[in-house]
């Protein structure tokens, strides 16, 4: 490790200055320190710490029905949340399965969307559930759709000077259901061969709004127009279903690696896209929690 300078801010203001002047937020660290002392990364010359920035922690359910995050909100206070599991279920589903217990304790919603791995767990539960980011940087404040926020494996469309103070995800319609399903090789530790995330809105027995985002798929996260369309004026049967997921496998363009060949990911992408939205709209029917 290389860091020469490290400070810790107190304020979102301290923060935010520190950042403009050059140095790396960190969070929970999960991710910038593990990677640095496992050799993947190296750590950046000047580190500040936000972990006592007491703005950026919450999980606060909002007049309007909306939910806002704190950039700190850990994995594990967002899948404690009653108001998450029942209305913005698929980041519930996301969030209770990040690492193990201590990942979930000290990783955050910040540092996920900002570390910017196609892999990621919360990020398209979010795209689905149509958040947004509030950036912060010494010139304002911008906000900005997570489905916006990556540019590839690593990247974000942030400026080197903005920190992430938060994130807002409006009220789910009635009638809303969502959920995320990821293909692991074990519960525990281990990261997506594929996931898929999936809100659907049902009114008087049709799919009236649909969102699908795949993960592990592509470089980034990304919405399959063409499986929410095969949705969209359905009844959300079986037939539906399948021409959602065949639309996620021709859509997808994924990667051979140890954990997968491209063909297999592939395959795996119809069937838990398929599983994804079937949870999704039994929860939007109210027939499961
Ligand atoms: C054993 C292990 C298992 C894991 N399993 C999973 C898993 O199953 N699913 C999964 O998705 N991830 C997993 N991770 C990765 C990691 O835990 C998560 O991505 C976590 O949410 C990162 O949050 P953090 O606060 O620790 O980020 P940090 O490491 O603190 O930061 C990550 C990056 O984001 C930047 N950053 C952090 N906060 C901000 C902010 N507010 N504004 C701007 N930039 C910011 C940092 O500069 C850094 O580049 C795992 C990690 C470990 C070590």
């Amino acid at each position: 490790m290389s860091v020469q300078t490290f400070t810790t801010a107190t304020s979102v203001d301290d923060a935010v200055a520190a950042v403009a002047a050059g140095a790396r937020p960190v969070a929970g660290g999960t991710d910038l320190v593990v990677g640095a002392r496992s050799g993947k990364s190296t750590m950046p010359e000047s580190v500040v710490a936000i972990h006592r920035v007491a703005e950026l922690h919450g999980v606060e359910s909002l007049a309007d029905g909306g939910l806002r995050l704190g950039a700190l909100a850990s994995h594990a206070e967002i899948a404690a949340s009653d108001d998450v599991r029942s209305r913005f279920t698929a980041l519930s589903d996301a969030s209770a399965i990040v690492g193990s217990h201590a990942t979930r304790a000290q990783g955050t919603v910040g540092g996920n969307l900002m570390n910017a791995s196609p892999a990621m767990e919360t990020g398209g539960p979010l795209v689905c559930l149509g958040a947004t980011v509030t950036l912060r940087s010494p010139s304002g404040t911008r906000t900005v759709a997570v489905e916006d926020l990556w540019t590839g494996p690593g990247k974000t469309s942030a400026a080197a000077d903005e920190l992430l103070v938060g994130v807002e995800i409006p009220a789910p319609p009635a009638g809303t259901g969502s959920a995320y399903l990821r293909l692991e090789y074990r519960r525990q530790m281990e990261i997506a061969v594929v996931g898929a995330s999936a809100a659907v809105t049902v009114a008087d027995g049709l799919v009236t709004d649909a969102r699908v985002a795949m993960t592990a798929l592509s470089a980034t996260i990304r919405r399959i127009p063409e499986a929410e369309a095969a949705l969209i004026g359905s009844d959300g049967g079986s037939a539906a279903i399948e021409s959602a997921g065949a639309a996620v496998a021709a859509a997808s363009t994924p990667i051979s690696d140890v954990r997968g060949s491209a063909d297999y990911r592939r395959a795996m992408a119809a069937v838990i896209a398929r599983r994804a939205i079937d949870q999704a709209l039994s929860r939007a029917r109210g027939e499961n929690a």
